[in-house]
Parts: structure tokens; C-alpha cells; sequence
């Protein structure tokens, strides 16, 4: 299906279904897809099967110019953000540099639009990194990636391309103290000739008790919304989103907001 690459470093303002008034940052490659997963659900489509150029990312200081550019002309506009969201072709954190950039975003952002938030968008396979969660720490909203409860369900629906272990994973999630979002894609369909599903009663008893144990602030559900790589994927429809948020919020501590979009 018609998936599309960013090809800018900072695109947008976009309105955000979960975010509001959002201005994107690129940190991957503008021509092509950069990712730990390869998500069947992938807005940018599938990661290259061969590389045949090195991915090329931008340097911190050319982010920070292109920012402070686009920051400068919506000021001027008064149109100012809501948010300025790490997202774009990719996992943001394999970005060598993100905890300069972020930093100098968090200094552009208090120079010039003081009441946006700084927000990122994260599959949550680079937190053993020190540095990548130091920088996540720093953001208003980290908001990390878990896809379901089991490592057979997020093995079939976001394909990591490198190891991937459920339960390091949740113990990493857990250094962030409960600062942090949780981000869950519900979906069901058919892949490679297998059903896919996380909306199962036994598939989501399992991500509550992961949810549990990462003992989030807040945890974003929501389907499909744009056009997706793999074929024959079905979108939850929000009624079902909303049974499984209510289903949910019966069974975790009442401190962790689950919000459906
Ligand atoms: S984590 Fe995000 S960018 Fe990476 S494959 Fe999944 S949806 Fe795409």
C-alpha cells in the first residue's frame, strides 16, 4: 500500500490525533526507512531489505539550525506549536547524537515557544543506553512503544531487526520511575499467512500485566490510521478500543491514565 517517507528534517505543523498542533522532527534519513522494528503496521513501509547507500542522518547543528528556523517563522506567523515531536522515518533514538539534539531543542523551545512540550516517539529498544535515557528523562513526553504482553505478539506485529527480550525490556522501561507514556497499537489480520492479532482476551490480560509492572503515568491505545506495508491488516474500530481502555483501567493502579485515540 501507498506508505510515504518524511523528506525534511523538521515537517509539519501537523494536527496530531494523540499530540495536537505538532511539529515534526526527522532525525533518520530523509530517503529512506531507518528502524530496530519493522512494523507491519509501518507508516514509512518496510525498513530496505539492502542498503545500497549508507543511511545519512543529520548532524545536531544542522537540526538545530532547521528548528530555530522553522521555530523563528512560526513565531512570527503566531502560530506556535503545541507540541515539537521526535518521530519521522524511524526510531528517533539511533540518532548518534540525540541527547545534544534534544537538549538544544528543550533550549530552542524555552527560547521561543515556552509552552510547547517536547515530546518523543520511541519503540523502546534503545534504553539500555544511558545516554538515550538520560535524554528521555529530560523530554516532557517520552512515549514508548509496547505492542502487547507477550514476545510472540510483538515478535509477529513489530519484527524487531535485532534481539529483543520482553522481559529486559520492562525492566528497562522501569528506570524511568513511572515519567514516562506507553504507547499500544491494537490491530488485528493476517501476515505471512498467520494470524495477528493483540486484541485477544488472553493477548491483552498479558500487556496489562506488563503495564502493571512499568507502572506508567499514562497509556495511549489506538488503531490504525494510515495506509500500512503488509496487506490484509484491520483497524479497531474506537468502540473496541474504548472496551478494552475501560476493561483495562479495572485492572491497573488508578494513578495510570489510559486514553483512547
Ligand atoms: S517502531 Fe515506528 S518507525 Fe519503527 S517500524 Fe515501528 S512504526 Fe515504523
Amino acid at each position: 500500500m501507498a506508505t510515504f517517507l518524511f523528506d525534511k528534517i523538521i515537517f509539519g505543523p501537523i494536527k496530531s490525533r494523540r499530540l495536537g498542533i505538532s511539529l515534526g522532527v526527522n532525525l533518520l534519513p530523509v530517503d529512506q526507512k531507518l528502524c530496530s522494528f519493522d512494523c507491519v503496521y509501518c507508516e514509512c513501509g518496510w525498513n530496505p531489505k539492502q542498503r545500497k547507500e549508507k543511511p545519512v542522518m543529520p548532524t545536531a547543528e544542522l537540526v538545530k539550525e532547521k528548528l530555530e528556523m522553522q521555530l523563528q517563522k512560526m513565531v512570527a506567523d503566531n502560530e506556535l506549536p503545541d507540541v515539537i515531536t521526535f518521530a519521522g522515518n524511524g526510531e528517533p533514538t539511533l540518532h548518534p547524537q540525540f541527547e545534544s539534539v534534544i537538549k538544544d531543542t528543550i533550549a530552542l523551545r524555552d527560547r521561543y515557544c515556552p509552552k510547547a512540550k517536547v515530546a518523543v516517539l520511541s519503540n523502546s529498544t534503545r534504553i539500555e543506553h544511558d545516554d538515550v535515557v538520560e535524554a528521555l528523562k529530560l523530554v516532557d513526553d517520552n512515549i514508548m512503544k509496547l505492542d502487547g504482553g507477550t514476545e510472540e505478539i510483538i515478535r509477529a506485529i513489530d519484527q524487531p531487526v535485532g534481539k529483543f527480550d520482553l522481559s529486559k525490556t520492562i525492566k528497562l522501561l522501569q528506570r524511568f520511575n513511572g515519567e514516562m507514556i506507553l504507547q499500544t497499537l491494537f490491530m488485528r489480520g493476517v501476515y505471512n499467512g498467520t494470524s495477528v492479532d493483540n486484541t485477544t482476551t488472553e493477548e491483552v490480560n498479558a500487556w496489562i500485566e506488563c503495564v502493571k509492572q512499568i507502572n506508567p503515568r499514562q497509556v495511549m491505545i489506538y488503531s490504525l490510521d494510515r495506509d500500512t506495508p503488509a496487506d490484509n491488516l484491520i483497524k479497531v474500530q474506537k468502540e473496541e478500543l474504548e472496551t478494552i481502555a475501560s476493561y483495562a483501567r479495572e485492572r491497573v493502579p488508578d494513578h495510570i491514565l489510559i486514553t483512547v485515540s
